[in-house]
């Protein structure tokens, strides 16, 4: 049997920056592992361009004419991390056995591509990369993204702890992912609901090579919603038993006022009302907003609309044999 194709994975935003030497890293990598026999030599460094706004889709053309081993993938616009790795994986499905995605700033250890490949030659669909440790992020980082993990699983999302996006994912795997139809895209949480005989790979996090984070805390606080209002409808039922809960103190209340109207006590309370009227007000707009935001969701989902444009696509053109016509 022939060596497999592995195609790896990178979506790129603004990273002009750390794009050459990202690339230089990749192709020693890619070249001792063909090297070795391990992967075919059709395997490619796939970069996504996800609408940039400096030079590096520029960059990643001139990759491509220098090397065939990287090809470029151009969406018409930016449509965020998570969209651009599924256009990335999708068009990876199309020729390779097996996709890795990978940040564009290396701060995945490429080292953990040799132990993915082994887990994938024992026959696992999903490994999954789990940063060992988060001593090169800065404090501020770590702290936030432990309290989005442990959030996300009291909230009752099943997610890997410390696992981004850095996997790999067979053919099958990636037919299986392309079922979900969510417009609402949260990775991490779709891939494990695939299934299949999966690992998990534990690698040092380093740091960013070069450029700025593109997660600054507000895009990485509408990530953690987006994930907990995707998985889990336990918000809800939280808002349900603070109904009960306001309920049954209400029935209390109106006992406690009978009561004390018989035993003839007339004291006005002002400032308990007005504070419970402030209290119950807020509770209620809290969860119609959470509500709101699963009425959103649904909104979104129901118009099913696109989730990426591709606008250029530099690499193989013809589908292989196995591969269903049409696409
Ligand atoms: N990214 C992207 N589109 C975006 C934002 C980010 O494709 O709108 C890519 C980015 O180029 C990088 C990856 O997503 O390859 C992760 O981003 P980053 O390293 O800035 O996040 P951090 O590691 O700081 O969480
Ligand atoms: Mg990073």
């Amino acid at each position: 049997m022939s060596a497999d194709i592995l195609y790896i994975v990178v979506p790129c935003y603004n990273e002009q920056e750390v794009l050459p030497q990202t690339a230089r890293r990749l192709q020693q990598k890619l070249e001792a592992l063909f090297g070795e026999g391990r992967i075919s030599e059709k395997s490619r460094v796939l970069f996504v361009d996800d609408g940039s706004r400096d030079r590096t889709w520029e960059l990643i053309e001139g990759l491509h004419g220098e090397n065939p081993l990287f090809c470029g993938l151009k969406l018409s616009r930016n449509k965020g991390h998570q969209n651009a790795l599924l256009a990335g994986l999708m068009q990876a499905k199309k020729h390779a056995d097996a996709a890795i995605s990978m940040d564009a700033d290396l701060q995945d250890d490429i080292g953990v591509i040799d132990n993915f490949l082994t887990e994938y030659e024992n026959g696992c669909e999903i490994v999954y990369g789990v940063r060992s440790s988060r001593e090169k992020d800065s404090f501020f980082k770590r702290t936030t993204a432990l309290g989005f993990y442990r959030f996300m699983s009291l909230m009752g999302a099943d997610i890997i702890e410390n696992h981004a996006d850095c996997r790999l994912m067979s053919r099958r795997a990636l037919e299986g992912l392309e079922e979900f139809s969510e417009i609402n895209l949260f990775l991490r949480g779709i891939v494990p609901l695939i299934g299949y005989k999966s690992a998990v790979v534990s690698y040092e996090r380093g740091e960013r090579l070069a450029g700025e984070s593109k997660y600054p805390l507000k895009k990485m606080l509408a990530f953690a919603f987006d994930g907990i209002t995707s998985f889990s409808v336990k918000p809800i039922r939280l808002i349900t038993i603070t109904g009960f809960l306001v309920f049954a103190v209400s029935v209390g209340m109106l006992l406690y006022t009978i009561i004390r109207k018989w035993m003839g006590a007339t004291v006005a309370g002002w400032a308990f009302l007005s504070c419970s009227i402030w209290m119950i007000g807020g509770v209620q707009l809290l969860s119609l907003g959470i509500i709101g935001e699963y009425v959103g969701k649904t909104y979104a989902e129901s118009k099913r609309r696109p989730r990426y444009f591709i606008e250029k696509w530099l690499g193989e053109q013809e589908t292989r044999g196995r591969e269903k016509t049409g696409e």
